[in-house]
């Protein structure tokens, strides 16, 4: 009998669903989700000791595979300090300094505790600068479970159907206008129409959460200009492009540069830690100088810092990012070529190291035609590869994630396993 069987039978007994965040259930894909026991590098291992290749890496803060040397030192040497003070301290300082100058858009940062409350913050404080009420977000793209943000949302709820959250009341729903990713057309009207009632747009410019797909530059170029123009503020939600696809995120690569930005998961190491910043005369309306209130009992938890500065410090090594893009790189020309060659219909996209999947002719540029991919093929696609040892995102909406440990050995194993499964499933 399978250990992981008892302890999902065992976890839905006091926790809903037996786990503490939906797309770990497996729901969409169904089956016993694997209780993970261990993880070193590229691999982690379950309760029935097998080991898995791990293509999530906790959902992308693990870009340096797990259980990197220096992030452990860093940690090991923090908590012989004290866990938690509650007071200021000197390692936030060199956090905040580190993150202002990878990210020159970023001239100040508040650290919290979550992507959540880092998106959640950010439309608060948008909405006190600008006096106004209104948010656009864009279809597919999620970003955390805020109400104002579980709208069309992207990630779990595209899993489980719904389109928003229930719970959410009409009063605060009635403020967010949904739009659809990449329609520059729509975009323009409007703001055309409305764009004196905007606030903040919020996007995700390189999206992760309805599988990979790619803002395109124009379509963030306008968004930046009718922001400009409308006095509207935009906000990148970079908790998971942030460091992921280029040290300065998604901004760097596109050379846009957003009023606010919001960071998470790679700025922890793993640990609970996420930020958001920008502008100094729009962070000067936080409290305690300003009238919009934020707050943290954990915000810049000293063990959580130490994590990510240690991440943060290597990832600025020489070459860093080429590597790691080139593994990405190895990895999904590999998979496409092994989908081909069993005459799937199968198509990859990848920036840095973080990847898309689709059972597609071609790379989606929104929602909608992530929808209308072949998603069948997915679920069977899922349960061969984690058959065979290899962890992908257990959803055909959510995006991969590389680390600089998924050395050549390791990329091979993956795309062996992946020509039996593409083999299986046309059969
Ligand atoms: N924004 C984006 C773009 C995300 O991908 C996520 C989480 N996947 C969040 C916000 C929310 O972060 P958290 O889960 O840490 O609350």
């Amino acid at each position: 009998m399978s250990r992981n069987h008892d302890l999902f039978a065992r976890a839905q007994k006091t926790i809903p669903g037996g786990v503490n965040s939906p797309v770990r259930a497996f729901c969409s894909v169904g089956g016993t989700p694997c209780f993970i026991e261990r993880a070193l590098g590229p691999h982690f291992w379950d309760a029935d000791g097998k080991r898995y290749i791990d293509y999530i890496g906790s959902w992308g803060p693990m870009i340096l595979g797990h259980l990197d040397a220096q992030v452990l030192a860093a940690v090991q040497t923090a908590l012989t300090r004290g866990f938690s003070f509650g007071t200021p301290t000197e390692a936030e300082i060199e956090m905040a300094e580190e993150i202002c100058k990878l990210v020159p858009s970023i001239e100040q940062v508040r650290l919290v505790s979550s992507g959540t409350e880092a998106t959640m913050s950010a439309l608060r404080l948008a909405r006190g600068f600008t006096g106004r009420h209104r948010i656009i977000k864009f279809s597919g793209c999620y970003h955390g479970h805020a109400d104002s943000l579980l709208i069309k949302a992207g990630s779990g709820l595209l899993s489980f159907g719904q389109p928003t959250s229930a719970g959410v009341p009409e009063a605060i729903a009635q403020h967010t206008t949904v739009l659809e990713y990449n329609n520059l057309a729509q975009l323009s009207e409007t703001f055309a129409s409305i764009g004196e009632e905007i606030a903040a747009v919020i996007v995700e410019p390189i999206a992760g959460n309805m599988n990979l797909v790619r803002g395109t530059p124009e379509f963030l170029r306008l968004l930046r200009e009718l922001c400009t123009q409308h006095g509207a503020l935009l906000i990148f939600d970079e908790v998971m492009s942030g460091f992921r696809v280029a040290l300065g995120g998604a901004q760097a690569l596109y050379g846009i540069t957003p009023d606010l930005s919001c960071l998470g998961k790679i700025i922890g190491g793993g640990m609970p830690a996420a930020a958001f910043g920008g502008r100094r005369d729009i962070m000067a309306h936080l409290a305690p100088l300003g009238a919009v209130y934020q707050a943290g009992t954990l915000a810049g938890n000293p063990l959580a810092v130490a994590a990510g500065l240690a991440t943060l410090k290597r990832l600025q090594a020489p070459n860093f990012y080429d590597q790691l893009e080139a593994r990405t790189a190895r990895l999904t020309a590999g998979l496409t070529q092994a989908a081909h060659e069993a005459g799937m219909t199968f198509s990859t996209d990848h920036v840095g190291g973080m990847f898309g999947l689709y059972f597609a002719a071609h790379r989606p540029t929104s929602l909608a035609e992530v929808s209308h991919s072949n998603l069948d093929n997915f679920k069977p696609f899922f349960h061969h590869m984690l058959a065979a040892g290899v962890y992908f995102a257990p959803s055909a909406y959510e995006a991969g994630f590389v680390s600089i440990t998924h050395d050549d050995t390791v990329i091979d194993t993956t795309l062996a396993a992946a020509r039996m499964t593409f083999a299986a499933l046309q059969r």
